[in-house]
């Protein structure tokens, strides 16, 4: 393969590093495979642009433009993939392992661009929960809103996985708004350059909205402000090295650290040799150390056994890794590749030496490599410590490679323990069929664990399995692990956005976030609102219905239509002596289908569908001979594609006494 030079993208051209470049070898082969550098670059003038053009050219899209952006970008990736595919065998990656990368990353982005086209709305500013009432009169209220940072977000990432890992940070940050600067390890940088490479050429990304830097950071971090973000990947050292600069803590940059973790994954005290649950564990501890070669942060690192089955986990694990096939990740049946280099291959092995001292390697040598070369090829390493308390090491030191120590527990508090003393992980896995032992199980860890998964013989076969982070659920853990979070679906993308309280009038905060609030003017019109498209909809237009009155003859017809003679509709003395009721009362669904009687326009038309109801209440009964009447309030609107959009109704029931009966919002597919 010809050596790569790689290029730093800053204000929106490749650049060469000066000087003497940094090489970068093969984890396969050895030989030089890319030179990297970024002297002579200036990073505050990448900075400064990043803030000027590419900020602001994402903050005039909406939400939905910028969902859309990560899903062509996402496109792009798939479409050259294979050039990806190529570069990251030379990483030691099987093709498997390039496809949690690669593909897990382009996943990553559809799924942050549809979760963006389907939970954010199509607006600027995006809503925090509900509408807070701060006066009687309800003339001053609260709600709190998410804007986005006005600075860049600064990624610095890991060697493992080049892609996701950027593109697990990318998708939340562009959704949100805010331009990045990517930094990625250098011992794989090639990938994630080509990867990014292919971002830029896909055209959609406004200009100033991603740089890169192909070597050191250099006096970067100097020039951050309050409005920056760190996002970092990597060792604690490295982590706290970063944490504590001068300027990161004097402008309380955001900074996201995502660090080492000693993942746990426990064997549940029911769950002995012949049980699913045995088998389940066994195959996810040796699938968790030999993927990615066991280079991954989630890897289990602790794999704890009630004492009675730890010989039999032993035999197990030892037997399923010794026909691991290690090799070129490129050849046909290799299940496992090289380290991502010799050097991680070296600090790998120390670890080892350093987990050696308080537990005895029970598979695998450290220091006979398994492949011929000059690869960075280790085999699995499995470990036992027999007396993990006395054991210091396996909870603090993290092998990153295909390493996995194997204890006993005593009894399920002991597990929680032996848990905890990692001191904070990304992700624990628990082994049981005992849903009073998983309940234990997480109200005594929870607090250590970013993610939790529970497996047992149901979900096996869906289960994503110990190791995945994914788009939609939290990545991140406590302590050891970084303290930060990542993704966990629109939650991710807040992660780059100020959160705000307002205070103001109902009709002031309204007009700021695009969204009528109770209390907020409602217009009334000529029109229907069921007769406009959504274009010609304006936000609070409402319909004011006539009355109806609802009789015991009503009640009596509903209950026989729908099979629904719950005693509070259909027997008097019955209701009177529940708590809540003077008598007979009106089913709730009744009201609902009588207000939708009263507001409904029955002619074909721009409201293609109802498809639901969201918060509802019925707050005050309905009696035989009330009458309720309805208003129809447009509350917001999003459109989706050109033939569709989705239009939400506040939905206030009222008594003659204008009490509300009933609210709730209404969900329609409508033309737009
Ligand atoms: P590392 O040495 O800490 O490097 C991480 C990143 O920081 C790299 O991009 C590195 O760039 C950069 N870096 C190092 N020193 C820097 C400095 N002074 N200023 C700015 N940037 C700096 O970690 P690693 O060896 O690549 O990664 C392995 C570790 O990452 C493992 O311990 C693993 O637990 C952790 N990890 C955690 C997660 C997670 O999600 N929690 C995921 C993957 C890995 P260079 O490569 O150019 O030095």
């Amino acid at each position: 393969m010809k050596t790569l030079k790689l290029l730093n993208y800053a204000r929106d051209s490749w650049v060469a590093g000066e000087g003497s470049l940094a090489e970068i070898r093969s984890a396969v082969s050895g030989d030089v495979v890319a030179q990297t550098g970024s002297a002579g670059v200036d990073f505050k003038a990448m900075l400064d642009h990043a803030r000027r053009v590419g900020g602001p050219a994402l903050r005039k899209l909406t939400f939905h433009e910028r969902a859309w952006m990560l899903k062509d970008v996402a496109n792009a990736i798939m479409a050259r993939k294979e050039e990806l595919y190529e570069l990251s065998f030379e990483t030691g990656a099987t093709r498997s392992d390039g496809w949690i990368d690669i593909e897990g990353g382009a996943g990553t982005l559809f799924s942050f661009s549809s979760k963006g086209r389907r939970e954010l709305p199509n607006q600027r500013v995006l809503i925090d929960g509900q509408m807070e009432m701060l006066s009687k009169g309800g003339t001053f209220v609260g709600q709190h809103v998410f804007t986005p940072l006005q600075g860049v977000a600064v990624h610095i990432n890991a060697f493992n996985f080049p892609v996701w890992g950027m593109l697990e940070k990318l998708g939340p940050t562009l959704l949100a708004g805010v331009p990045a600067i990517v930094k990625p390890a250098s011992s794989t940088a090639y990938l994630a350059e080509a990867a990014f490479r292919i971002m830029i050429e896909a055209g959609v990304l406004p200009d100033g909205a991603l740089q890169f830097i192909a070597g050191s950071t250099g006096d970067l971090l100097d020039h951050l402000t309050l409005q920056d973000v760190v996002s970092f990947t990597g060792s604690a050292a490295t982590a706290m090295k970063l944490q504590s600069h001068p300027v990161i803590a004097k402008e309380s940059v955001r900074f996201v650290a995502e660090r080492d973790s000693l993942n746990a994954s426990i064997l549940g005290p029911d769950a002995g040799p012949g049980t699913p649950e045995f088998d389940l564990f066994v195959k996810e501890v040796a699938r968790e150390m030999t993927v990615k070669a066991g280079q991954k942060c989630t890897a289990i690192r602790r794999a704890m056994a009630p004492a009675e089955y730890i010989d039999a986990v032993e035999q197990a694990l030892a037997e399923r890794l010794a026909s691991v096939r290690i090799g070129d990740p490129r050849e046909e049946g290799v299940q496992m590749g090289a380290l991502a280099s010799r050097e991680q291959l070296a600090s790998v092995r120390e670890a080892i030496a350093e987990l050696a001292r308080s537990a005895r390697i029970v598979a695998g040598d450290p220091d006979i490599s398994p492949v011929a070369g000059n690869g960075a090829f280790i085999s699995p390493i499995l470990l036992r410590s027999d007396n993990p308390w006395n054991a210091p090491a396996i909870h603090d030191v993290e092998a990153f490679g295909p390493v996995s120590t194997i204890m006993p527990y005593r009894d399920l508090d002991d597990a929680i323990a032996l848990a905890n003393r990692g001191m904070g992980s990304l992700a624990l896995s628990l082994f049981t069929f005992d849903p009073e032992a998983a309940e234990r199980f997480v109200l005594g860890s929870g607090a250590y664990h970013g993610r939790m998964l529970i497996l047992d013989r149901t979900s096996a076969r869906e289960s994503t399995g110990h190791g995945s982070p994914l788009p939609v659920l939290v990545h991140g853990g406590p302590g050891r692990a970084g303290g930060g979070e990542e993704m966990g679906g629109i939650r991710g993308v807040t992660h780059y956005m100020q959160r705000t309280a307002l205070q103001g009038s109902p009709d002031m905060l309204a007009a700021i976030v695009k969204q009528w609030l109770p209390g907020a003017a409602k217009q009334e019109g000529e029109v229907h609102p069921f007769r406009k498209r959504i274009a010609e909809l304006d936000i609070g237009y409402t319909l004011k219905t006539a009355g109806r009155q609802v009789n015991l003859e009503d009640i009596e017809r509903f209950a026989r239509f729908t099979g629904d003679n719950f005693y509070a509709h259909m027997d008097e003395e019955a209701a009177r002596a529940n708590p809540i009721f003077d008598g007979r009362v009106a089913h709730g669904y009744l009201i609902l289908s009588f207000a939708a009687g009263l507001f409904v326009d029955p002619a074909p038309g721009p409201v293609l569908a109802n498809y639901g109801l969201e918060n509802l209440r019925f707050q005050t009964p309905v009696y035989p001979g009330d009458t309720i009447r309805v208003e129809l309030t447009v509350k917001s609107m999003s459109v989706r594609n050109a033939e569709m959009g989705e239009v939400r109704w506040a939905v206030f029931v009222f008594n003659q006494k204008g009490e509300v009966v009933a609210s709730y919002d209404l969900l329609t597919m409508n033309e737009p």
